[in-house]
């Protein structure tokens, strides 16, 4: 017991819900204690292309701006420890975690798990995971130099995706279940240049049945097309495929221990204060574990920053 950490507020993730609360709460002389999870910068990592975080004009990369936050949060004295949790007691108080490497004690706990990719759910997604199949194109787009490979998915994500893998790839199957993107205008209009320059070639109604491949990796996929009320199945070969289709919220551990909805955490919303509060006083959440409709970058740190601001005064009403 002898080791146990005890910090007035910890803050579980490194994404800019956990650096936004960070810099808030070291600001309050709260000396936070930042714990950062397997992924330390969240998901912007994947990303090179950030073109709407707020007075950012020229588009920086996620791994920039992540790497900022993290210095920001730093230079007001915020502890960081690399270190995941892995089971938590919210029902004694102090607050209780156990991580991988460490215990930790709490008075008060911000939750910015962020969220992990979806997978299609296909027996062979897991056996080529890492020979073919991706969940992030800049960490592996540059292994597709000159070869054609496919995108699943039609969202933000996946279109950002497929635009920066036509910087490498010859050419791109953008498979999607519907016909209609979810993506926003600005990437749509920039995908439909790739696809006039046959970069990108589109595969609507679309939905993957299998991942075939060798010990290479992957060669090819099996997709069941419809066409107006007839159902066809194509085979198209590629050597690379990257899963696109959006992200699951990292609750996992909270199950039981938090009211949740849909496996996001359930806060009080609303704007009369404690808007980040959950079904436990003291233990606060933000970022994309409680929300399935934003999922923005400045959403999250903006939730970040509430989170901060609403532990500090639970704090100072104990
Ligand atoms: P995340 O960024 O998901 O961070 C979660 C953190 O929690 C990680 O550090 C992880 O290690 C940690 N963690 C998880 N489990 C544990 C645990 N058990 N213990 C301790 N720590 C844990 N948004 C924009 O506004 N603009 C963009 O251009 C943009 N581009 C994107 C591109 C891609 C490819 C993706 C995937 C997303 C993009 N987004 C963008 C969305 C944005 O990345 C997310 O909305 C944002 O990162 C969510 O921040 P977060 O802090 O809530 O969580
Ligand atoms: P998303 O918006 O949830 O889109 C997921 C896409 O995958 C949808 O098109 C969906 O199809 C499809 N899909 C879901 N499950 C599927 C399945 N089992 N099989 C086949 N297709 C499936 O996820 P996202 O694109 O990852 O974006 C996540 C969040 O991050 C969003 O809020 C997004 O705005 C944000 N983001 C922002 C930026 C940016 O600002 N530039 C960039 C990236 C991400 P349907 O359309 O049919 O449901």
């Amino acid at each position: 017991m002898s080791d146990i950490k005890h910090s007035k507020i910890i803050i579980l993730g490194s994404g800019p819900a956990g650096y936004t609360a960070a810099i808030y709460a070291s600001r309050a002389n709260l000396y936070p204690l930042l714990i950062t999870g397997k992924n330390p910068g969240g998901q912007l990592m994947n990303t090179n292309e950030i073109e709407n975080w707020p007075g950012d004009i020229n588009k920086i990369s996620g791994s920039e701006l992540m790497n900022r936050m993290n210095k920001h949060a730093i230079k007001f004295k915020t502890k960081i420890i690399s270190d995941t949790i892995n089971l938590v007691n919210f029902k004694k108080k102090p607050f209780l975690l156990s991580g991988e490497k460490y215990q930790y004690t709490a008075d008060s706990v911000i939750i910015a798990t962020g969220a992990n990719p979806r997978y299609l759910g296909l027996k062979s997604e897991k056996i080529f995971k890492g020979k073919g199949v991706s969940t992030c194109a800049v960490c592996d787009g540059f292994f597709y130099k000159d070869k054609e490979i496919a995108v699943v998915g039609g969202g933000n994500t996946a279109i950002e995706e497929t635009l920066y893998l036509s910087n490498f790839a010859k050419k791109i199957y953008l498979i999607h279940r519907r016909t209609n993107f979810r993506a926003e205008k600005i990437l749509i209009d920039r995908l439909q240049k790739q696809i006039k320059n046959k970069k990108v070639v589109l595969c609507l109604n679309s939905i993957v049945k299998n991942i075939l491949g060798d010990l290479s990796g992957v060669t090819s996929l099996v997709i069941e097309q419809k066409i107006f009320e007839e159902t066809r199945e194509i085979i198209i070969n590629i050597s690379g495929v990257f899963i696109a289709i959006g992200y699951i919220p990292n609750t996992n551990i909270f199950i039981n221990k938090l009211e949740m909805n849909n496996g996001y955490i359930k806060v009080m919303n609303g704007m009369h204060g404690s808007f980040t509060q959950t079904s436990v006083p003291g233990i606060f959440a933000a970022g994309d574990v409680i929300d399935h409709v934003y999922r923005q970058a400045i959403t999250s740190s903006s939730s970040g920053c509430m989170a901060a601001l609403d532990s500090e005064r639970y704090l100072s009403s104990l």
